[in-house]
């Protein structure tokens, strides 16, 4: 019989990630179906007894905990120590964590100390005729694969927004302590500090609602004869600060920053979106100034409400890539959206 243990950590400031939720969700779910199997959870981090009447009512009738100074921030070696003395105090033969950065630096080391095996990126998780399967894409999300596993432990990292997060009442539940002693060879890297872009400069945001993706259309000359970059920086910037949405782009605007043209100063590699890019998974995208070629298009596999703004009615979001094309400029559609936004509508 599989026993089941949800490994999640705090963030520093002592809370959840939505992506913990998801893997209790997750966890909850498969346990359900694979009938008898034990559920635990063990969290890892600040103030990681704290954040167990978060999950108690989640279906898990073990709660582990580790936390202490030395596991506030992210530090491979404690980390891994923690991590490690969670998973074999739970005696668990299947860990589903979730896949933040935290996690996916630490988790295959893991695997490796149990004797166990790691998988990442899954994007789903169920049971078959009484065994534990792992859905995940390949080849750039091409094909959809699903694995089976017999070696234990077998440590599953799912991808964040992959799957539902588990959402119930506050609960209340006893907490075992795991100590984990963490000597000098283990913290001999010290955390100085984070450096990180100011909020409003932060661009990419996974949890936002839309994702806004913006093409090489934005630098080129317009129908006056002229380049506008500013205005459409102005505009893009405008537009991101009052929706909140996350910004993609299209490969052909990263990389004209490379080819010496006028370019979006805010927009970098991290931003693009396809074949070569990333694969974000907001439920709603807009494309503007893009043309919507196939190796771009497939970057939006995951995103289920697409529109598009584009002066070329032929482009390739007119051909069944997008739910609606508005065929229109988009300096001036933004411009207006951008007004009806400050208007609060
Ligand atoms: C192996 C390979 C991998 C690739 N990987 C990726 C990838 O990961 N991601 C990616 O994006 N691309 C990728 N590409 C490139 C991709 O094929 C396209 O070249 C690229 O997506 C085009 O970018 P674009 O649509 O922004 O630019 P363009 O093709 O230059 O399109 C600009 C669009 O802007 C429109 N436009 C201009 N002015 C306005 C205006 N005022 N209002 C409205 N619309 C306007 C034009 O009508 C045009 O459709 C890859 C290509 C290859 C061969």
């Amino acid at each position: 019989m599989e026993r089941v243990l949800i490994l999640v950590h705090t963030d520093a400031d002592g809370t959840l990630p939505r992506a913990a939720y998801e893997a209790a969700g997750a966890g909850a779910r498969l346990c359900g179906e694979l009938g008898a199997a034990e559920l635990a959870i063990g969290i890892v981090g600040a103030a990681a007894q704290a954040a167990v009447p978060s999950v108690a009512a989640c279906g898990a009738t073990r709660f582990l905990v580790s936390e202490g100074a030395e596991l506030v921030h992210s530090r491979y070696a404690s980390d891994a120590a923690a991590a490690e003395a969670v998973c074999r105090a739970a005696g668990a033969s299947v860990i589903i964590a979730p896949m933040t950065a935290r996690w996916a630096r630490t988790l295959a080391g893991v695997a490796h100390r149990l004797g166990g095996r790691v998988d990442t990126h899954v994007t789903g998780i169920g049971a078959a005729d009484g065994r534990v399967t792992a859905t995940r894409w390949f080849y750039r999300q091409r094909m959809e694969g699903t694995l089976f596993r017999e070696p234990r432990p077998w440590i599953i990292l799912l991808d964040p927004g992959a799957c539902p997060a588990w959402a119930g009442p506050v609960g209340t539940a006893t907490a075992e302590v795991v100590d984990v002693v963490l000597g000098p060879s283990l913290t001999r890297t010290t955390i100085a500090g984070i450096e990180a872009p100011a909020a409003e400069q932060q661009t990419i945001r996974p949890d936002a609602d839309l994702l806004f993706v913006a093409g090489a259309g934005w630098t080129k000359k317009q129908a006056d004869g002229h380049v506008h970059a500013d205005d459409a920086e102005t505009l893009i910037l405008g537009f991101l600060r009052a929706s909140r949405a996350s910004l993609g782009s299209s490969k052909s605007l990263v990389d004209l920053s490379g080819e010496g043209h006028t370019v979006l100063q805010f927009m970098s590699h991290m931003n693009q979106v396809g074949q070569t890019g990333s694969t974000p998974r907001h439920p709603k995208g807009l494309a503007a100034c893009c043309h919507g070629e196939e190796p771009h298009v497939v970057g939006w596999r995951f995103i289920t409400e697409r529109r598009a703004v584009n002066l070329d009615p032929n482009c390739g979001w007119a051909r069944g890539k997008a739910d609606v094309l508005y065929v229109a400029d988009a300096f001036a559609v933004m411009t207006r959206v951008n007004a009806l936004l400050a208007q609060g509508q």
